[in-house]
C-alpha cells in the first residue's frame, strides 16, 4: 500500500503553494482534488501541469470535481465537471479518477437513473479514450449526493459500469454510514483507492482498532493501491504530520 495526501485540504493556497505544503510535510504522493482549482476553465490544466512538474510529486489519482444533480438541465454542468478533471488527470499522469454518483439522493429513481447514464455516457469514452480508470466513491448519509451503501452503489454500477469501474472506498464515510464491513464484503476485491479518515473527516493520529482491522482485511483482499489520507481542512499540520507518521509505520506491515 501506497501512502498518499488529498491536496484538497490546501485548496485555499495557491497551486504552487499546495504543492510545496505537501512536500513540506514529507509526502511524495498526492491524490490532486479539483477542489484545488478555485474554477474549472480548461486551459488551467497548464497551469496546474507546470506546477506540478516542478513539484517532482507522483500523482496516484486524482478526485473530480463534481455536481450532485438535482435536475437533467444540470447534467451538462456536471458532464463539464468530469470531462475537465479528466483533462487534469491526463496532464498529472494519474492513471486513475475518482468520481461520485453524479445524482442528488433527492432525485426520483427514473430521473436518477437517466442522469447517471447520460452523464457517464460522455464521461466514460473519454476517460477510455485517455487511458484513465474511473473509480466510484462510497457517499456519507451526509452527503447530499447518491451511493451511501451497498444497494445505492449496486443501483449506480447497474446503470453505469460496463465491468471496468473501481471502488474508492471512503473509510471516513463507511464509518459514519455503518457500513464497513458491507461494503469490504462486496467490493473488497474492486477496490483501488482508499480514503483515509476517521469520522468527520478527522486523522487517524493513533492505531485505533477500526482501523487496524480495517487494513488487515483490506491485505486479505492483497489490496496495494494508494492509502490517501482525506482530511477535514481545519486539520493542523502538526495533527498531518502526527497521522503521516502512524501510516509511515502502520504501512510497512502491510
Ligand atoms: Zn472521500
Amino acid at each position: 500500500m501506497k501512502l498518499s495526501l488529498s491536496n484538497g485540504i490546501f485548496s485555499k493556497l495557491s497551486v504552487d503553494g499546495n504543492f510545496a505544503a505537501v512536500k513540506q510535510l514529507g509526502f511524495e504522493n498526492i491524490e490532486f482534488n479539483m477542489k484545488a482549482v478555485r474554477k474549472e476553465r480548461d486551459s488551467d490544466v497548464y497551469r496546474e501541469q507546470q506546477a506540478f512538474a516542478a513539484s517532482g510529486l507522483n500523482c496516484l489519482t486524482l478526485h473530480s470535481a463534481i455536481l450532485h444533480v438535482k435536475s437533467p438541465i444540470e447534467v451538462h454542468k456536471a458532464v463539464y465537471y468530469g470531462k475537465v478533471s479528466l483533462e487534469c488527470a491526463h496532464a498529472l499522469g494519474a492513471p486513475l479518477m475518482t468520481v461520485h454518483s453524479n445524482v442528488s439522493k433527492k432525485l426520483p429513481l427514473p430521473i436518477r437513473e437517466k442522469c447517471m447514464s447520460e452523464i457517464f455516457g460522455e464521461i466514460k469514452p473519454f476517460a477510455k479514450s485517455l487511458g484513465i480508470k474511473l473509480s466510484l466513491e462510497n457517499l456519507s448519509y451526509k452527503s447530499t449526493g447518491f451511493g451511501k451503501n451497498v444497494e445505492q452503489l449496486e443501483e449506480v454500477l447497474s446503470v453505469i459500469d460496463d465491468g471496468s469501474m473501481g471502488i474508492t472506498f471512503d473509510l471516513c464515510h463507511a464509518l459514519e454510514t455503518k457500513v464497513v464491513d458491507s461494503l469490504l464484503d462486496k467490493y473488497g476485491s474492486q477496490i483501488c483507492n482508499v480514503h483515509m479518515a476517521n469520522k468527520s473527516h478527522a486523522p487517524f493520529t493513533e492505531p485505533k482498532p477500526e482501523l487496524i482491522s480495517f487494513l488487515i482485511k483490506l491485505h486479505g483482499y492483497e489490496y496495494s493501491g494508494p492509502i490517501t489520507l482525506e482530511l477535514d481542512h481545519k486539520t493542523t499540520m502538526q495533527e498531518i504530520a502526527k497521522s503521516k507518521n502512524l501510516f509511515d509505520k502502520l504501512l510497512k506491515e502491510f
